[in-house]
């Protein structure tokens, strides 16, 4: 696929912010294209850094000691950070293969529309498409750290739950752990299309957090020693989460030690004494990725449920 780094207006941006140098952050996908953007950008006058640190998402922009930042890939996390150009990179998808393909798996007639920021785009013409075969179509309004409407984030699925009237939704989108997600926080089926894959249609209903839930809960349920992880990435710091975690475990006759980590991987906990953590960063490296840790990991609020 060939993307469009929209680098005249990213130079237009810069100038216009007085900066001369700048650091490149993209996402693992997409930071083989990194020395191209750089050269662009240093051909132009700027001085053009490449992060590579792990990126994944708007919550995480970094500056280093640059006079600005590029931020490739995600949309504004809630608000625009100051000295900051998001380019999102978003794709054009067909609005009539989309629903073809959905109609097939839809069962009731009020729907609701969420994507990421990469289709965002198709959303208005995907709601005309179903309005016109007969369906009623709802796109929820944005999130707490969304930008757009129609928008969710693995840390916000606002915009699906507050759809109150569809009884089912339409994920436009590749990847498992959104149309998990949305089926999770609303309890509504999700019929997921996906444009990258021929606009194949997959179904998703609720109950697989909830089992993985309660499998967490129980490897965890002896952890004597616990480990509470706070992220230093700026979007991603909850300290009055890792706070309330760790006054319920000492309530309950449980050690609780406050821990930091910048890029929470499996590695950087495997040898840290403790019998098990609560990750208090993005809610993914629990949901997604638990299964990749030795020792059993929880978000904050399920601290509640293993000691209830
Ligand atoms: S916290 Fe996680 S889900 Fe939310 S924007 Fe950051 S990386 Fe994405």
């Amino acid at each position: 696929m060939g993307y469009d780094f929209e680098l005249d207006r990213v130079k237009r941006e810069l100038t216009a912010m007085g900066a001369k140098s700048c650091m490149v952050q993209l996402p693992e996908g997409l930071k083989q294209f990194g020395p191209q953007i750089a050269g662009e950008l240093e051909k132009a006058g700027f001085r053009a850094v490449i992060s590579l640190e792990r990126c994944f998402g708007a919550c995480d922009v970094l500056r280093g000691g640059y006079d600005a930042t590029l931020h490739y890939a995600h949309a504004p996390y809630a608000r625009k950070e100051p000295k900051t150009v998001y380019v999102e990179l978003r794709q054009e998808a067909d609005a009539g293969r989309i629903a073809d393909s959905a109609e097939h798996k839809l069962r009731a007639k009020n729907v609701g529309l969420v994507t990421t920021i990469q289709f965002l785009n198709v959303l208005p013409k995907l709601k005309q498409e179903l309005e016109k075969r007969g369906f009623a179509v709802e796109v929820g309004k944005r999130g707490h750290y969304t930008y757009y409407d129609g928008q969710v984030l693995g840390c916000d699925f606002f915009a699906a739950t507050n759809c109150k009237k569809a009884q089912e939704f339409i994920y436009v989108g590749s990847g498992r752990f959104h149309p998990i997600g949305v089926a999770e926080k609303t309890g509504k089926r999700v019929v997921q299309v996906n444009p990258n894959d021929d606009y194949k249609a997959q179904e998703f209903a609720s109950g697989i957090w909830e089992k993985e839930k309660w499998l967490r809960i129980s490897k965890a349920s002896d952890a004597r020693s616990w480990g509470i992880v706070l992220c230093s990435k700026k979007g991603q710091r909850n300290v009055h989460a890792a706070d309330n975690a760790k006054r319920w475990l000492e309530e309950k006759g449980r050690k609780a030690t406050l821990l930091e980590l910048n890029d929470i991987i499996p590695q950087a906990l495997e040898y840290a004494p403790f019998d098990a953590f609560v990750i208090t960063a993005c809610p993914r490296i629990v949901l997604d990725d638990w299964k990749n840790y030795k020792k059993p990991v929880l978000l904050a609020e399920e601290i509640k449920e293993l000691l209830s």
